[in-house]
């Protein structure tokens, strides 16, 4: 997955916690180092796993909570589920997805798509639009071989 760096640094990341009177913890600058590094669609389980030794007592409630201040924060968006599990993806900015029905893989579909059609027709019909995005359900190609 080749993705438009948007991850904010230790400084971003404080600036905005301090402009929404939220505290600054070491958890919460880990957990976005963490996404940084991934820097793909992730489980919540998956980053506890990538914080767990520089994390001494992290557990996965305080992984999720610093997940949704992430959301809200617009750093990260919540993509939907897989097996169970909620993806988190770190690239906030709309892009599209292709989503592999078999193994639950979530991919970046790179190039954009065409939409200003669809975007007219939610505007003509009274509809206030704020994201449009594509998801493409399928196999992905490890699994179509
Ligand atoms: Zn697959
Ligand atoms: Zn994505």
């Amino acid at each position: 997955m080749e993705s438009t760096p948007t991850h904010l640094n230790d400084q971003q990341l404080i600036a905005a916690l301090h402009e929404r009177g939220q505290r600054v913890t070491p958890q919460r600058l880990v957990i976005n180092r963490a996404l940084g590094e991934l820097q793909r669609h992730v489980t919540a389980e998956e980053v506890l796993a990538s914080v767990e030794d520089r994390l001494p007592n992290v557990s996965l409630p305080t992984v999720y909570s610093a997940l949704e201040l992430f959301e809200d924060l617009g750093m990260v968006r919540r993509l939907g589920v897989r097996q169970g599990a909620v993806l988190y993806d770190p690239r906030p900015e709309p892009h599209d997805h292709m989503v592999c029905d078999r193994c639950g893989k979530i991919e970046d579909l790179d190039g954009g798509v065409e939409l200003d059609g669809a975007i007219f027709r939610a505007k003509r019909d009274g509809f206030v639009p704020k994201r449009a995005e594509v998801r493409i359900n399928g196999l992905c190609a490890d699994c179509a071989r």
